[in-house]
């Protein structure tokens, strides 16, 4: 039973990281006129409000992306921050998307999403978060549904895979899981978000990846101190496959970001 419930870290540091690369390659991907693919295999609600209990409890929302914001320091033409714009007009002013309203906000028509999410609860609240017919939002296990569409029409997408890390298998079945659907999605991009932890827990994930020497492969990492004494959360990484042009300039904007909170 799945017990994760992303709105205790939502707008954290780490989905400032992920949220910014992701606005920024969607952004990219939708420069041309061809269709993409969005696949998300980890989804969440997709609608978080900051001053839910939850969120105003752990404080990480705080020092997240009201930090990022209060100090001006993503330039206001950013993507995530247009998507951030939309998300509060339409919900309030308390309101952040997760990944799937920052997709849904910066995707046009003609694209496709799919959405997996295997948490009922949170599987309900993603329904009600998107608009009405915009993506197709499974009940499902996202590494399955994945593999079931890959590779997607259109064939030009993104794949974006945030687990919660909650099923520890998730870090000794994701190297080959990713290096599957790079075979059979070869022009896909995949993007994996994976937390930096004190005890290294991460680290033997990573040098699977990087082992396989996949095309693009590209790894972005930020530290952070801990949200909470004890918190074994220091940092958030990605891993990129097929990295588009451009995303290295918003890796080294991050690194300025996140030097000048230090
Ligand atoms: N990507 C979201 C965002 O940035 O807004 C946050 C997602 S949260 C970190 C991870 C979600 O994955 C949780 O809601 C959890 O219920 C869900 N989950 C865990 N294992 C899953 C699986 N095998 N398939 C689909 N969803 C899963």
């Amino acid at each position: 039973m799945l017990s994760y419930q992303h709105i205790y870290h939502a707008g954290n540091l780490a989905d400032v990281q992920k949220h910014a690369l992701l606005a920024e390659i969607l952004s990219y991907l939708t420069q041309k006129d061809k269709p993409i693919s969005y696949i998300e295999t980890h989804a969440g609600r997709g609608l978080y409000h900051l001053d839910a209990p939850e969120a105003v409890k752990t404080g990480e929302a705080a020092a997240g992306i009201d930090r990022i914001l209060g100090k001006g320091l993503l330039p206001v033409e950013h993507p995530l921050l247009q998507a951030l714009a939309s998300c509060q007009a339409a919900h309030g002013e308390t309101a952040y998307p997760g990944s799937p309203l920052i997709a849904a906000n910066l995707l046009r028509p003609q694209d496709s999403l799919h959405l997996a999410e295997l948490h009922p609860g949170e599987h309900a609240a993603l329904r009600q978060a998107l608009p009405r017919g915009r993506a197709k939002v499974h009940l499902q296990d996202g590494f399955e549904l994945a593999q079931s569409l890959a590779p997607p029409t259109p064939r030009r997408g993104l794949l974006l895979m945030d687990p919660s890390y909650e099923i520890k298998s998730d870090y000794s079945r994701i190297p080959g899981f990713i290096s599957t659907l790079h075979r059979k999605w070869n022009v896909g991009i995949l993007a994996l978000w994976y937390p930096i932890l004190k005890d290294g827990t991460h680290t033997s994930m990573l040098r699977a990846l990087e082992h396989q020497n996949l095309p693009g492969a590209l790894r972005h990492e930020v530290r952070f101190p801990p949200a909470r004494a004890g918190h074994r959360m220091i940092g958030s990484g990605m891993f990129l496959v097929n990295t588009p042009y451009g995303t290295k300039a918003e890796c080294t904007r991050l690194d300025k970001i996140f030097s000048s909170l230090k």
